[in-house]
């Protein structure tokens, strides 16, 4: 049995991690319905990369991403492949991650958000970034309408749906359970997230 390295992101919290090109990641929603962010950052080049969602739609040609397609970085290389869908999806690649000034919006200051718990994990890892990146948002239901309407739908995942995805480079990645409590975006509550990674 290959070694797992497995770690429980409580609600509302984010965590870093350091792997290995060809590792495995396993991105898991135990209970349903709860979104999860992914950002991933390369740190050993010759200057701070990381996942970029406008490359990826742009070099995959695809607002959402399905099994076999590629994340790309800002200089578009090839990040993580995504493996595996056992979930229904869809993975949202056009939002920002939850911020202070949404919740500040809507009535809540002092909420917290995926941002701030990014810049948190990427703190603990010795990192400050020159500006926020957007995130993956596993299993967030915000397709398009027809008419161009973005509405963030309560999730569709059921429980124990996850995706699962290769490093293709050495990186350094984090996962968020969201934060959004107000709106029915991770079905009217927070959980947490699972990550699993092997060899
Ligand atoms: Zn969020």
């Amino acid at each position: 049995m290959p070694e797992v390295r497995r770690t429980v992101i409580a609600p509302q919290s984010g965590e870093s991690f350091s792997v290995r090109r060809g590792d495995m990641i396993r991105i898991i929603d135990p209970q349903g319905q709860q979104v999860a962010d992914l950002w991933a950052f390369v740190i050993d080049g010759p200057a701070l990369d990381w996942l970029s969602t406008s490359q990826t739609r742009d070099i995959t040609e695809k607002m959402f991403p399905k099994v076999g397609d590629r994340f790309y970085s800002t200089r578009g290389e090839p990040l993580l492949t995504l493996v595996e869908d056992a979930s229904p999806g869809p993975h949202d690649m056009l939002f920002p991650a939850c911020n202070r000034w949404l919740y500040e919006r809507a009535g809540l200051p002092d909420h917290p958000s995926c941002q701030d718990n990014l810049v948190k994990a990427l703190e603990k890892a010795g990192i400050t970034l020159p500006a926020i990146p957007d995130p993956v948002d596993f299993f967030q239901n915000s397709l398009p309408a027809p008419d161009g309407r973005l509405d963030v739908h309560a999730s569709i995942n059921p429980p124990g749906g996850y995706v699962a995805l290769r490093a293709e480079r050495d990186l350094l990645l984090v996962v968020t359970a969201c934060s959004v409590d107000f709106h029915p975006t991770n079905g009217d509550r927070c959980t947490e997230v699972v990550v699993e990674i092997s060899k």
